[in-house]
């Protein structure tokens, strides 16, 4: 007889954990079914301040911070035109979580698991999924074994892939969408007594490019640091064919500057290991019972350190989408759409972060910063534009800004940047013009403006709710019913008299004063924002 579960989970990494200490803390059963036995050994060391709030959501906070991990507050690079390194640190940007760790994976790891059992999943390691079992187009449970013992089946509500590069269901679906633009490989181990970057930098990951890519250095606990070369995926390859992996890693060590000076008394503790082809998407993220998290729906080079934040994410995502679907199938398909559009954004900004950098680095003239120089020369990325309003609006995680401006940003990006910037002051002042006539103002909205009632994240769960899309946010962000009874009214015709006077019959407090105050800040913000498009004064 087979088992039963609300939701299976397959793999216990970072997303794998999330996904299901969130289904259990939502009520549901949750079986989670990890191949390799904990602690086990992963690349991947370098959190960022953004995991910080889901690990508290976790009930992890505390005993991450007793585990001796060391505080990142930031990085220290060689990059761009000079050689000599420099530093940014995430509180030039972020006030409220203003450092994250260097974690040892394994420990840091199984600490997530652990959690995961202590809310009550049911944690079984050594037990391999083989496949997601569909009926139609709906997954129905997964076949799974523990070491060599006959195959078991698990139903399930929910199929939760997270089983990192492995990519279950991706593969068999032939899903697995590679992105051109990394074609990087990486060469990485472990080292003791490295030198430390200087105080106060010295648990800062330290990145440093040198003629045939760029290294990281992580310190971690214990005198270790995690170190690890990005070549040109080709060229290395082929050079690897007649070389000794130890001898290649150490010889492209020591090309790099500072990178020799800090390791030249350090001792290598295990021979190297080497990852390639990483840098891919999905065509679909999320479908009938089913969806992808962390690295089994996508992964971004990693020259930003943001793989662990976009497994945490979507864990907690996919999770909302589990409990969505289960306890409201009405739901489900459009939530599916919702939570894609998500991991999307944010896989695109890690790119076009990681993208702009790469093509920063002007000192060298060599093939591998060349190829990556040319990758989109002409700027015509597709999240270029979004990225640029992201950033330029507001600060997207809080540091993008900052190691754009010191990795000397390119030229064409600084020039979107500004008149990006200048439009939103220049409709900042016009509008103060237009004050003292506010009455009679006459507000158009601009083709791209509209309210769709969508499913938004909300403590947990997806919940039918408002969202705002406009030509600064196309990828739309949560509103109130305010703002879509302000749009309906705003009809090129009706005057801010006329429309706060309507607005007054259809909100529930008709207190004028409340609602002309309301009224100002919201067409402040889309008149700012170009939601609004633009304003006419009448008699
Ligand atoms: C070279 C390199 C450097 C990186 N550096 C950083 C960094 O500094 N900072 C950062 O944040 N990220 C970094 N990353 C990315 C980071 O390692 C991953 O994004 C992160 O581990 C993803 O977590 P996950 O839970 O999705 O997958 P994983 O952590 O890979 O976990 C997947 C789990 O699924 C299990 N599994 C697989 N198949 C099955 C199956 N069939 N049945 C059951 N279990 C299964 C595996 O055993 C594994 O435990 C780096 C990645 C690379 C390649």
């Amino acid at each position: 007889m087979s088992e039963s579960f609300d939701v299976v989970v397959i793999g216990g990494g970072p997303s794998g954990s999330c996904a299901a200490s969130m289904a259990a803390k939502a009520g549901l059963s949750v079986v989670l079914l990890e191949r390799d036995k904990f602690p086990r050994e992963h690349v991947g060391e370098s959190l960022l301040p953004a995991s910080m709030p889901i690990l508290r959501e976790l009930g992890v906070e505390a005993e991450i911070a007793a585990a001796g991990f060391p505080v990142k507050y930031g990085a220290t690079m060689v990059w761009g035109s000079g050689s000599e390194p420099w530093t940014w640190r995430f509180s030039e940007t972020n006030q409220e979580y203003t450092s994250a760790y260097q974690v040892n994976r394994p420990e840091f790891d199984t600490i997530i698991l652990n959690r995961a059992r202590a809310l009550g999943v049911d944690v079984r390691e050594e037990t391999q999924v083989i496949e997601v079992i569909f009926q139609d187009d709906r997954a129905v449970g997964v076949s799974c074994r523990k070491r060599l013992e006959d195959h078991s089946f698990i139903e399930s509500g929910m199929v939760i892939d997270c089983s990192g590069q492995s990519s279950l269901i991706s593969r068999s679906k032939n899903l697995r969408q590679w992105d051109d633009s990394f074609q990087n490989l990486a060469i990485y181990g472990y080292f003791e007594n490295a030198v430390s970057l200087p105080k106060p930098n010295e648990n800062n990951i330290f990145i440093e490019s040198f003629s045939e890519g760029w290294i990281w250095n992580i310190p971690l606990k214990g005198n270790i640091a995690s170190v690890g070369i990005v070549l040109d995926s080709k060229k290395a390859s082929k050079e690897l064919q007649s070389r000794d992996v130890e001898d290649y890693f150490q010889a492209n060590l020591s090309y790099a500057k500072e990178s020799r000076r800090m390791l030249q008394s350090a001792k290598l503790l295990k021979p190297p290991k080497i990852v390639k082809d990483w840098s891919y998407t999905s065509t679909q993220i999320a479908g009938l019972s089913w969806v992808l998290a962390g690295d089994a729906a996508c992964f971004i080079d990693p020259l930003f350190s943001s793989g662990v934040h976009m497994a945490l994410m979507s864990g907690v995502l996919a999770s909302a989408y589990a409990v969505t679907a289960l306890s409201d199938p009405d739901m489900e398909i459009a939530t599916a759409k919702v939570y894609e559009e998500m991991i999307r954004r944010e896989y695109s900004l890690f790119r076009e972060l990681a993208q702009l950098f790469y093509q920063t680095n002007r000192s060298i003239d060599s093939y591998f910063w060349e190829a990556r120089k040319i990758l989109d020369r002409d700027g015509t990325s597709t999240g270029r534009e979004a990225f640029i309003k992201a950033v330029s609006g507001q600060s997207v995680r809080g540091y993008e800004r900052a190691v754009l401006e010191k990795g000397e940003l390119p030229q064409s990006f600084r020039y979107a940047l500004e008149s990006q910037q200048n439009q939103r002051h220049s409709r900042q002042r016009e509008l103060g013009m237009y004050f003292s006539n506010w009455d009679n103002l006459v507000p158009y909205l601009h083709e791209d403006t509209y309210v769709a009632r969508k499913p938004v994240l909300s403590a947990g769960r997806f919940e039918w709710g408002l969202v705002l899309h406009s030509p600064e946010r196309q990828e739309g962000t949560d509103c109130s019913s305010f703002v879509a009874l302000l749009l309906d009214l705003i009809d090129g015709e009706a005057t801010m008299r006329l429309i706060s006077e309507r607005l007054r019959d259809k909100v529930d407090s008709p207190n004028k004063i409340v609602i002309d105050e309301y009224l100002k800040k919201t067409v402040e913000i889309l008149y700012v924002e170009g939601a609004i498009s633009r304003l006419r004064l009448v008699k």
